[in-house]
């Protein structure tokens, strides 16, 4: 790509920049991840995976398959355990085989884990107890302890976010593939406490449709080649500390089939794949079309997401996309939109003809967790579950009666019985949420809200 390095966004104006004092101590890191490995040495590579998402995010775009995105919104080191790393993967296997039930068509599962710990903030800087202090920016920049000197950026972390998201990456792949995604081994299929017989009746019917289904594909012998009992999770996060993302970003050999696409033969060619995940978005503060974070991704042959949100310009959308994907290629981009219940129906009709009208064909995939947060009157941050599922049905229904395809789901989830949105069939109050509120940055769903959602947008697709 002409006039492309991974460090060529260094020359554009950059939002959300990291100030950090240590200079040589951000050399020093930047030097010791330049030497790592590339983050994802599976036995076929990481341009490998890439490509394979790559192509399965080609059949999203074109309506043939479906995307859940979903894990939490600030990651922490302290989340590279056992415990928090298989009740996500059982968290998200467990909506996946929903989805497939109710869209069906093959559902592409892609986790926010193993590297998301860069967080944009709206403000550099936050009062705790009366002093001032840098605001949290997640792991891989600063510690959340409300004392100055441990919000100060350390250059240190940038190193202890690769070994966290390598070892968490070794331990989601180790349990894929010994058994925790057996989707035959009984899983945990309660919804606790179910408020309503109706709902609780259409979920114990989906439940047992679904394991009659594994039933029978395990009696006939087509279970294990259809991939039901190892599936496979991909990785992401938001691409937003440019410094950490341009040292592992690395010039491999293209799978073949993707050389052959390139220049028509099958001559070996190479591009830049950003290893430390295997998607990577941008987030909605970050995509200024001259801004340095478009200038990074542009050159990557990741497929790539980019948030989108009302203040964004329906020919600004189509800007952009020129520039981070001139050829066009089809689900290289996932346009995950986040307005908000109340205003989804006035941006996104107008989003989706201008792109139609640019000829791109990207996925387009639904985050109904950042246009609708909100505080509550003491100030907690929330969100309602019916304000989540009112924006995904109307995503849903305006993208059918645009002749256009609603191929996703993002949601910010956590395996663990925590307490930050209200509502859903469990009946979650704002009083309860004190209880466990346990995120370092937005509220995620909890694995019983999860999964309900799960079920309520299954239904829409079978409706
Ligand atoms: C996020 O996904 O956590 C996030 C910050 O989203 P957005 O960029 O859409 O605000
Ligand atoms: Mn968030």
């Amino acid at each position: 790509m002409a006039d492309w390095t991974p460090s060529s966004w260094t020359t554009k104006p950059i939002k959300q920049d990291v100030v950090y004092e240590d200079a040589q101590g951000v050399k020093d890191a930047l030097t010791r991840l330049q030497k790592l490995p590339p983050a994802r040495h599976y036995s076929r590579g990481a341009a490998h995976y890439i490509a394979n998402l790559k192509a399965s995010l080609r059949e999203v775009a074109l309506g043939n398959a479906f995307v859940l995105q979903g894990g939490d919104c600030a990651e922490l080191f302290d989340y590279c355990n056992q415990e928090m790393i298989e009740a996500k993967v059982k968290l998200l296997l467990q909506m996946s085989l929903v989805l497939i039930w109710g869209a069906n068509k093959p559902v592409i599962r892609i986790a926010r884990i193993a590297g998301q710990f860069a967080k944009p903030r709206s403000s550099p800087t936050e009062t705790v107890n009366g002093v001032e202090m840098p605001s949290f920016r997640g792991d891989n920049i600063n510690g959340f302890d409300a004392d100055p000197e441990i919000r100060k950026p350390d250059p240190s972390r940038l190193v202890s976010a690769y070994f966290h998201s390598a070892a968490t990456l070794n331990y989601l792949r180790a349990s894929l593939s010994s058994g925790l995604a057996d989707l035959h081994s009984p899983l945990d299929w309660g919804l606790g406490h179910v408020i309503t017989p109706a709902i609780k009746e259409q979920y114990s019917k989906i439940v047992s449709a679904v394991k009659d289904a594994l039933r029978f594909m395990r009696t006939v012998g087509i279970d294990k080649d259809r991939g039901v009992e190892t599936a496979d999770i991909y990785t992401s996060h938001e691409g937003l500390s440019l410094e950490y993302e341009q040292t592992l970003t690395r010039n491999l050999r293209d799978p073949i089939e993707r050389s052959a696409r390139n220049i028509g033969s099958a001559e070996p060619t190479s591009s830049f794949y950003a290893t430390s995940a295997h998607f990577l978005w941008i987030g909605d503060r970050t995509r200024q079309l001259n801004g340095a974070h478009i200038e990074f991704f542009r050159g990557i042959a990741n497929p790539i997401g980019i948030k989108i949100g009302p203040s964004m310009a329906a020919d600004e959308l189509v800007a952009l996309l020129d520039v981070v994907n001139p050829r066009k290629e089809i689900g290289k981009v996932t346009l995950i939109s986040r307005y908000g219940a109340s205003k989804i129906a006035q941006f996104l009709p107008g989003h989706i003809a201008a792109v139609k009208a640019s000829g791109h064909v990207p996925v387009w995939q639904c985050d109904p967790m950042h246009g609708n947060t909100q505080a509550t009157p003491s100030g907690v941050k929330t969100r309602h579950f019916t304000d989540i599922l009112a924006e995904l049905k109307q995503a849903l229904e305006i993208h059918r009666a645009a002749g256009s395809f609603l191929g996703g789901m993002h949601l910010e989830l956590t395996g663990e019985a925590v307490t930050e949105c209200v509502g859903g069939a469990a009946g979650l109050t704002e009083d309860g949420l004190g209880e466990r509120y346990t995120t370092f940055c937005d509220p995620r769903l909890n694995e019983k809200q999860a999964l309900e959602l799960a079920f309520l947008v299954a239904g829409f697709y079978r409706e």
